[in-house]
Order: C-alpha cells, then sequence, then structure tokens
C-alpha cells in the first residue's frame, strides 16, 4: 500500500499515529541536522521532517531529493512546537517526522513551480500541460468541471432527459463556421465531417419517439479563435418534445439554479430569471447579451441632436446611424487622461471616436448649469440648452460624465455596450457575488448579410418564426420574430435555442429566404426533412456552453483554464504539436497528395 491518508488529510487528532504518506516533493529546505519537505499531491501539502539524530538514513537520502520527485514517506505525525504552526496550511499544526523515505520515481526540474500565481507563458504552460496541471488551482478547475458535469447529469435525469450519444464522424451539420473534416479511406475523395453540433441528430431523436435528450457535446468549429473560443467545445446539448418556448425555459432555469447551488453555494442567484425582448435588450443596453447586475443603461440621442447644429451629429443622423451614451456617475473630474484613455477603448471596438460631457458637481442642478459648468469638445459647438436637453435624455446631473458614440447603428450599439462593460469595471459596479441570468427571446429570425447580399438566419435554419409572425415571411422578413431565446449571465451568453420549424411550407420558404438551392437544401437536410414526413412532434431544445458557465463559476477568464488539454489561440496543442504531418503512407492509403502551398 503506497499511503494510508492523502498529503492534505492529517490534522492534530492524528498526533502519535504512524502513517505512510506518497506524493511529490513541492519543496526542500535543508537547516543542517534537520531537512524540510514539503509533501504535496491533489488534496494539499504536508510538512516532513527529517532528523538526522534519529533517522540517519532517511535524512541523508532526503538531501537527494529534488523538486517533483515522487517518493513515500513513513513516519509519524506531530504537532509542530508552538510558534511553529503554519495558518495557511489545513495540515499546518502538525507534521511527520520521518522515519522511512523511499524514492518512487524521480524528475526533471520543472520548467516552472508549482504555484498559483506564476507568471508563465501560455504556450509553455501547455506544452507542459501535466505539470501546469498540477497547480493547486487548475486542479481545483477540474473538481468544479467535474461537479458541475455531475450536477447537471442529475438535474436532467431527474426531469426525464435520457443521454444519449451521437456519433463524431458524420456530415457537415452547419452552425454557420467552417467544418473540420476527415478523409475516408474506404470511399477515397470522399470526407466525413465533426459535427459543429449535433443539431439534426437530436431532431432526428424527437422524430423517434425519445421524448427529452441531452449530451454532453463536443461541437468542432474551424473559425478564428478568440479569447474564450476553441475548435472545440463541449455544448449541454438538450431536445424536447412537445414543448412551448417557455417549458424550455423553465427547464434551463431549473438547471442553472441547481447547479450554481451546488457548487458555488455562496453565490447569489435572483430568480425567476428574467424574460426581456431582444429589442428591450438593445433599446436599453445595446447588446443582446447585457449584463444586467447594474444599470447605467444606454441612452438614444439621435433625435436630441439631430438639429444641434454640431455637425458630426447633424451628418451621422441624415446617414441614418444613432448617437447614443451612457452616464458615469460621479465622474464628472475625469482628467483628459482618462478620457483619452476612454477614447483609445471606444476606437478598439470600431468607433471613430467618443465625446465627454463633464457637468460639473459645483451645482445644485442642472437648471443652475451655466455654459461654465460644463467641460466637453462640442461645448462651443451646441447651445448651452441643447446640451441640457442632451443630459435630461441621457440621465445625467451635477457631478456625473456624459459618455457619447455617434456612428453606423451596429458599430455605435457595440462599442458604447463595450464602454458600459469598461465603465462598469472601472467603477466596480458588478457584484461578483451576484450571478443574474437573463433570458433574451423574440430575436428577429433573420438577419441581413452585408457579404452575400441576402438574408441569413439569426440562430440556424431550423428556428421557427413565432405563430403570429408566419405571414411576415412574404411580405416583411426582416420584421418576423422566431421562437429563439438565449440564456445570458452577467454579460456572457451561455447558449442558443428554439423551437423547431415542423411545417414544411416554412421549412421551404426560409430555405428559399436564405437563398438555399434546393439541391444544397438535399444536400445538408435532405435526412431531417425526409424524417420529417414521418411524423414529426412539435420539439425545441438549445445547446449551452459547457466551458463558459465551468470558467464563470471558477472566476476565471478564459476557457481554457477549465479545459483539462485546451488548443492556443493559434489552434495549436503544443504538447502533441498537433496539428502535424501524416506519413506518406497515410496520405497514399488517403488518395490524398499535399500540394505545398508555396509553390
Ligand atoms: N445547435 C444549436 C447551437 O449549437 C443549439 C440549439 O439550437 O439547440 O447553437
Amino acid at each position: 500500500m503506497f499511503r494510508d491518508m492523502t498529503c492534505g488529510e492529517p490534522r492534530q487528532a492524528d498526533s502519535g499515529k504512524i502513517i505512510t504518506l506518497s506524493g511529490w516533493v513541492h519543496r526542500r529546505r535543508d537547516h543542517g541536522g534537520l531537512t524540510f519537505i514539503d509533501l504535496r499531491d491533489y488534496s494539499g501539502l504536508m510538512q516532513v521532517v527529517f532528523n538526522e539524530d534519529t533517522a540517519r538514513d532517511a535524512h541523508t537520502l532526503a538531501g537527494d531529493l529534488r523538486s517533483e520527485w515522487v517518493v513515500q514517506i513513513k513516519g509519524s505525525v506531530q504537532e509542530r512546537r508552538a510558534g511553529a504552526e503554519n495558518p495557511d496550511l489545513p495540515t499546518g499544526s502538525v507534521e511527520l517526522i520521518a522515519t522511512g523515505l523511499t524514492v518512487l520515481n524521480r524528475s526533471e526540474t520543472p520548467p516552472f513551480e508549482i504555484e498559483d500565481d506564476l507568471n508563465v507563458a501560455d504556450e509553455t504552460r501547455l506544452r507542459y500541460r501535466f505539470v501546469d496541471l498540477r497547480r493547486p488551482r487548475m486542479y481545483k478547475n477540474l473538481k468544479l468541471r467535474h461537479d458541475v458535469i455531475q450536477s447537471t447529469r442529475n438535474y436532467m435525469v431527474g426531469q426525464g432527459f435520457l443521454e444519449i450519444e451521437t456519433p463524431i464522424l458524420l456530415k457537415s451539420t452547419p452552425e454557420g463556421a467552417r467544418d473540420y473534416v476527415v478523409p475516408s479511406r474506404v470511399h477515397p475523395g470522399t470526407f466525413y465531417a465533426l459535427p459543429q453540433s449535433p443539431q439534426q441528430l437530436k431532431q432526428l431523436l424527437m422524430v423517434s419517439g425519445v421524448d427529452r435528450y441531452f449530451q454532453f457535446a463536443h461541437c468542432f468549429r474551424d473559425e478564428d479563435l478568440r479569447a474564450d473560443r476553441q475548435p472545440e467545445h463541449t455544448q449541454i446539448d438538450l431536445e424536447m418534445s412537445f414543448v412551448e418556448q417557455e417549458d424550455v425555459l423553465q427547464v434551463l432555469e431549473g438547471l442553472y439554479t441547481t447547479m450554481v447551488a451546488q457548487t458555488r453555494p455562496d453565490l447569489q442567484v435572483p430568480t425567476p430569471f428574467p424574460r426581456m425582448t431582444y429589442a428591450e435588450a438593445i433599446e436599453r443596453y445595446a447588446t443582446d447579451k447585457p449584463d444586467i447586475r447594474f444599470g447605467m443603461e444606454v441612452s438614444r440621442l439621435t433625435d436630441v441632436v439631430a438639429n444641434s447644429g454640431f455637425g458630426v451629429f447633424e451628418s451621422v443622423v441624415a446617414g441614418g446611424g444613432a448617437i447614443r451614451a451612457i452616464v458615469a456617475e460621479g465622474c464628472a473630474d475625469y482628467t483628459r487622461r482618462q478620457t483619452d484613455e476612454l477614447i483609445e477603448f471606444v476606437k478598439s471596438s470600431g468607433a471613430q471616436g467618443l465625446i465627454p460631457i463633464h457637468i460639473s458637481a459645483s451645482v445644485a442642478s442642472l437648471n443652475d448649469v451655466t455654459v461654465d459648468d460644463i467641460r466637453s469638445p462640442i461645448r462651443n459647438h451646441v447651445s448651452l440648452d441643447k446640451l441640457k436637453e442632451i443630459a435630461t435624455t441621457a440621465g445625467a446631473g451635477p457631478g456625473d460624465l456624459i459618455l457619447i458614440i455617434a456612428g453606423p447603428d451596429g458599430v455605435v450599439n457595440t462599442a458604447i455596450s463595450n464602454l458600459r462593460g469598461e465603465m462598469g469595471r472601472r467603477l466596480d459596479l458588478a457584484d461578483p457575488n451576484v450571478f443574474n441570468f437573463v433570458f433574451v427571446v423574440d430575436f428577429p429570425l433573420f438577419e441581413w448579410d452585408e457579404d452575400r447580399n441576402g438574408w441569413a438566419a439569426m440562430h440556424h435554419v431550423f428556428t421557427s418564426p413565432r405563430q403570429q409572425d408566419v405571414g411576415l415571411l412574404d411580405t416583411n422578413p426582416g420584421a418576423a420574430l422566431g421562437q429563439l431565446y438565449d440564456l445570458v449571465l452577467n454579460g456572457v451568453e451561455l447558449g442558443s435555442g428554439s423551437i423547431r420549424i415542423i411545417d414544411r411550407k416554412v421549412q421551404e420558404k426560409v430555405f428559399e429566404l436564405i437563398g438555399h438551392s434546393a439541391e444544397q437544401v438535399d444536400q445538408r437536410f435532405g435526412q431531417l426533412l425526409r424524417a420529417f414526413e414521418y411524423g414529426a412532434p412539435p420539439h425545441g431544445g438549445m445547446g449551452l456552453g459547457l466551458d463558459r458557465i465551468v470558467m464563470l463559476l471558477a472566476g476565471e477568464d478564459n476557457i481554457r483554464e477549465v479545459i483539462a488539454f485546451p488548443k492556443t489561440q493559434a489552434a495549436v496543442d503544443p504538447l502533441f504539436d498537433a496539428p502535424g504531418t501524416i506519413t506518406d503512407e497515410q496520405l497514399e492509403e488517403l488518395s490524398i497528395t499535399v500540394v505545398d502551398s508555396d509553390g
């Protein structure tokens, strides 16, 4: 037997026990006749003492130990002498007085120390991921991920869901990204595609009468990576039969409140989760991913400044653009340097610039404000009355800073909502201990795709319009709203779902509007449409990012921190050196010729 306890276990009550521990040498300190070792495993650290006088052989051997060697140590647990306790360690009141030491395995000098607060390049961390994962924080994250999975599974099973696996090797199941493809050896020149999501498969399961399905689904999307994207991610994927939108939302609300209560009971989760329409989210927060933990809502100044006399505003309005603002309460004394930083910030979000208006705190109310109480680059271009009207519309008063962005609608919304997030961070407005979930509902069914100059599905082609909007598909598709919902948590989108189309005519109309030819439809969706001819129940579901919710529960800001073996920003695994080349024999078997892109 290698051990009687794990390293983090011994307590005062164990004093006097003779035990064996196994683990990694975390640190060694020599003090003449005494050598101290911190012995580490997943559960924590235990101090071990080798005394030259009482255990000469073990002490000599301990002198050779190096970081990360794997050892087994026998000894007796003893209370530390007064003053030598370490209150930071759960085992800090005791130590193991060693009588025997066995080296189980040696280690190269590790590439970095096993400490939580380390500044190591991501590339190095991932190349030595097996060492990186020894850090307590990483183990905690893996454990939390495990807990989230168990909590989800228990909840879903309790709600009558069946856990069903679907294939990884299949055919393109478009979610709007590029496919990862796998060549077939048996059928030269043909390819499988890895699922971007099991969308069609779960809908087929509903046609099969499964009623309620869920799965932890690996989804593969070949897209340009952003901070919280990976080439493969895991979704909590679910689908339900004979449901309306509200039925699905109820299950999700139960799932997430239970999950947070079981894994982070210290967090507050306000319930019921608000249902906010897409239009309201854009109007109040300029984004469909609102962080509702704090106010600072976004106002619309377009009408107010349409004839303000200020050229920039007037030309934006004439061009059909928008002028929107937020108010940073009590920030009137922001310096030029601080507002310059904010200008750089909004530029990085795509805006041309930012117009600040500082209203001095020295006046009692807006009525008393004179031009001298205002600091702004537009002060001399806009009348005092107009400035006051802007302040009233934006909801600003003395002591406040109004931040205005003008430009094309989409650009303004992106920049001002990012700026709202940034100001929320700077002013510490968002309580990290509150998890504010919100369902955003009633999304438009389509969005205009500038590149293709045509309609594209906002979610995917199977999303049903609202019953009352079906007629709009013929008359005004852009105005049609879908039975389509997102779950958003503290400004982060956790996932999307919808009630699906089961009416053949509606489905055909959607394909037509998106501009899919009959051939494309058959190629991509033929199997599902065929199945729908054999009796499809009304159904709907959702796909929710597992990595993201674990990231938020862990308080991390990158999903790499909660994935055991993630890839870098460049979609590379530095540990396996993947992607890599394959042998000529493999290429030949697959009937593939690699063309050198340089020539
Ligand atoms: N397949 C969808 C997605 O990955 C989720 C769903 O509609 O259920 O976003």
